[in-house]
């Protein structure tokens, strides 16, 4: 048997879990209208089937004052049950177990309606929340309870009492936010009387047939937090409650340490989880950046935890259990890890989708169909946008030739994948060689495309996916031998000296600064140097797990610069760009604005910053100046009279990521 821990059964006594796969609970976007709820049930029906052993929605208020933002997902009426019956009823119907999260926001509410244990204002949300009154803590527990009831007349397995990443009951349990002295607030045991009523009031109102995991802050990594024997008291306290499962949580929204981001370590808290054996008896789930089979089996094997969430990691592959169990973990589209489709979007917003399954939360618009005319298609460059295009037209029945000039696919993410901290692009990478294979892709390397081996090819249709040629940048000593682009640093592997000066802080400056100075290998593939890094003490001596960031010594004197004025990484995507910010200030990088390149000689690189005149003593430069597409053959067949589809960068370079590029060759491979 394939990874026998992660497939043996969990016997929770009124039920038996086939495995144990939990799929976490994640924000779509589609909980927050009733008319999204075909869509949602359509998204949990295919995970479902995927073999996933329970699932637990995005968080879901019993409240309007719980609300995430206004008018958001809320379950409070009878008359809110028959939209997530169709949930309910889809999962069942696949065979499936389905938990409700009842999420009250507390003061991360993005609404003037938000309440807290205390009127004290997050460092992330515009609005001050008002202190509940004691008859509103008593409200508050009895509006916990009714969603639970309601939430199981709606057909679902159990729900999820969310207590973590620093939402309504970890402000009740943290001193930091709870400065109240009636008996919801004062000593710890009082702080934590509020998630231990909600428990054991829901559990009286739900009965024993019932799941209720504890989504449980074990480590809160923020000032004024808990310390470890609180959090283990308060473990007991909600087993005693009737609680059937705890779920790990870790870091509060506000915490400047990154708990899920692709730099931190696969299981990197996966040791938090395991403190807590032995203190109680219910399953104990560990969570954060599992991604792949081997790293949930070997948890399960080492003890750490009883089962594993992955939140993520299901949406960029809904049929990862199904995969894993059944010996073929090569085939999973993997999880990178970037947040760029999912969490992103929810911050912005937008329906949630992954980077790497652009039909995550569009399944029901984004089909993938067999084709009704077999025809032969030529793909021409396989970067991320043409691998996309061309398996999904293999998929659909196509006769289809993948040229590459490259001898290997992957386009511009063989680049990435040398960025300390990005190791997980070669997961994609991977993905993509056997998809390719799989559904039957001619893939031709080391062949550079032009009009006359298209012509020949007497393809029916032809898909330009070439990409991009970075922007060249010209100032006084630019042709010096010692001023690099990109590529030579990191495809070609030119040698850097000590100090460095990179032009342009867009994405790929950013990686390339990060790149210049971490050690290799980098700390994400060491969980002891990254939480060192960091400033996370894995022997939790201090409340909330802080102590001082003990960051390496840059490899390298980097400056960072570019030509407009603000901060630098301003447009760096929401959710990881202060952690690639927070990355190069602990390694010491003079972040630069304003600045005009005048010449390159001997003495280092000539800037002005804002007008005045200064010289980096720098041994080498490195261009990172944003990218033009790469239009050439487009251009060339499109002049000889022949119609093609141009995607990815060849299309539009600016702005461009791989999240446009997938989505675009997914798309356009749907249509063709
Ligand atoms: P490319 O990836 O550029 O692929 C084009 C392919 O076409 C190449 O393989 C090339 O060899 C081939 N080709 C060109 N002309 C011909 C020809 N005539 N014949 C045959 N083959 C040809 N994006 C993100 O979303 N998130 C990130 O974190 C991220 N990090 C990055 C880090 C770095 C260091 C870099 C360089 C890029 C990063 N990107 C990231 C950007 C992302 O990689 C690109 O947006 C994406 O690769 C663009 O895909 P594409 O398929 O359009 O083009
Ligand atoms: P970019 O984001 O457009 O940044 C280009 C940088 O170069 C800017 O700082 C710009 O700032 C500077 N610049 C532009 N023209 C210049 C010129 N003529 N002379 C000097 N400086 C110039 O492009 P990129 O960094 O090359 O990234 C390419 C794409 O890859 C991005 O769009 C991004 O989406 C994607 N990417 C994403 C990630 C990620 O983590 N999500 C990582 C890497 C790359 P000034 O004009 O102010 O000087
Ligand atoms: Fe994972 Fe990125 Fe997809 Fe989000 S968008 S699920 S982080 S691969």
């Amino acid at each position: 048997m394939n990874y026998p821990n992660l497939f043996a059964p969990l016997d929770l006594g009124h039920v038996t879990l086939p495995n144990r796969i939990l799929m976490g609970s994640m924000h779509t976007g589609l909980e927050d209208k009733a008319g999204d709820y075909d869509k949602l049930a359509a998204y949990f029906a295919e995970r479902a089937r995927g073999g996933v052993g329970l699932m637990v929605t995005g968080g879901i208020s019993p409240s309007i004052e719980g609300w995430l933002k206004p008018f958001g997902g809320r379950l409070t009426m009878p008359w809110h049950k028959p939209r997530h019956r169709k949930l309910t009823d889809a999962v069942h119907a696949e065979g499936g177990r389905i938990c409700m999260q009842i999420l009250h926001a507390g003061r991360y509410g993005y609404h003037p309606l938000s309440v807290a244990p205390s009127k004290i204002k997050s460092p992330i949300t515009p609005f001050t929340p008002r202190a509940l009154s004691t008859r509103g803590v008593e409200r508050t527990i009895n509006d916990f309870v009714d969603c639970a009831r309601l939430a199981r007349e709606a057909g679902y397995d159990g729900v999820e009492v969310m207590g973590s990443e620093g939402y309504l009951i970890n402000e009740f349990i943290a001193a930091r936010t709870n400065r109240r002295n009636d008996r919801w607030g004062g000593d710890a045991d009082r702080r934590m009387r509020f998630p231990i009523e909600v428990v054991r009031r829901t559990r009286e109102a739900v009965g024993r047939d019932f799941i209720i995991i504890y989504r449980l802050s074990m480590l809160d990594l923020v000032e004024g937090g808990q310390d470890w024997d609180e959090i283990a008291t308060l473990a007991r306290g909600i087993e005693a409650a009737g609680a059937s499962i705890i779920n790990t949580g870790i870091g509060w929204h506000e915490a400047r340490i990154p708990t899920i981001v692709t730099s931190v370590p696969r299981a990197g808290f996966a040791w938090v989880t395991q403190k807590l054996k032995g203190e109680v008896a219910i399953p104990l789930v560990a969570t954060n950046r599992i991604n792949m089979p081997d790293v949930a089996e070997r948890i399960l094997a080492d003890g750490e935890a009883d089962m594993v969430s992955m939140a993520r990691p299901l949406l960029a592959d809904p049929a990862w259990a199904n995969k894993a169990r059944a010996g073929r973990s090569e085939r999973i589209n993997t999880c990178i890890a970037c947040n760029q489709a999912c969490l992103d979007h929810v911050f912005q917003n937008r329906r949630a989708s992954c980077l790497v399954n652009p039909r995550a939360c569009h399944e029901t618009e984004l089909k993938i169909e067999p084709a009704s005319l077999r025809k032969r298609i030529a793909v021409i460059g396989a970067g991320p946008a043409g691998m996309a295009c061309a398996s999904t037209l293999g998929e659909r029945g196509h006769a289809v030739t993948l040229i590459d000039q490259a001898n290997e696919i992957g386009g511009q993410f063989n680049v990435a994948k040398q960025i300390p901290g990005k190791e997980e692009f070669h997961e994609t990478l991977r993905y993509f060689r056997h998809r390719l294979e799989d559904v039957g892709v001619e893939v031709r390397l080391g062949q550079l495309a032009d009009a006359t081996t298209v012509r020949e090819g007497g393809y029916d249709e032809v898909v330009i996916a070439t990409g991009i040629t970075p922007r060249k940048v010209s100032f006084p000593g630019s042709d010096d031998p010692r001023v690099l682009g990109y590529l030579d640093v990191l495809a070609r592997h030119q040698p850097v000296g000590a100090r460095v000066a990179v032009i342009g802080a867009g994405g790929i400056g950013f990686d390339v600064a990060e790149f210049l100075v971490e050690h290799l290998p980098s700390p994400t593939t060491d969980v002891a140097r990254w939480t060192r890094e960091w400033g996370v003490d894995m022997e939790l001596r201090q409340r909330s797990g802080l102590q001082a960031p003990q960051p390496e010594p840059p490899a390298r004197q980097v400056w960072l610069l570019q030509r407009s004025e603000g901060r630098l990484g301003a447009r760096l995507n929401k959710t990881t760009g202060w952690v690639h910010r927070a990355t190069l200030k602990a390694k010491q990088v003079s972040m630069l604005g304003k600045v005009g390149y005048e010449r390159f000689d001997d003495q280092g690189l000539h800037v002005t910053v804002d007008g005045k005149a200064q010289i980096l003593p720098v041994d080498n430069v490195v261009i990172c100046a944003g990218q033009e597409p790469n239009r050439r053959l487009a251009d060339e067949l499109i002049a000889a009279g022949i119609t093609v589809h141009v995607i990815g960068g060849a299309d539009v370079a600016a702005e461009l990521d791989a999240k446009r590029a997938i989505d675009q060759g997914t798309r356009l491979a749907s249509r063709i």
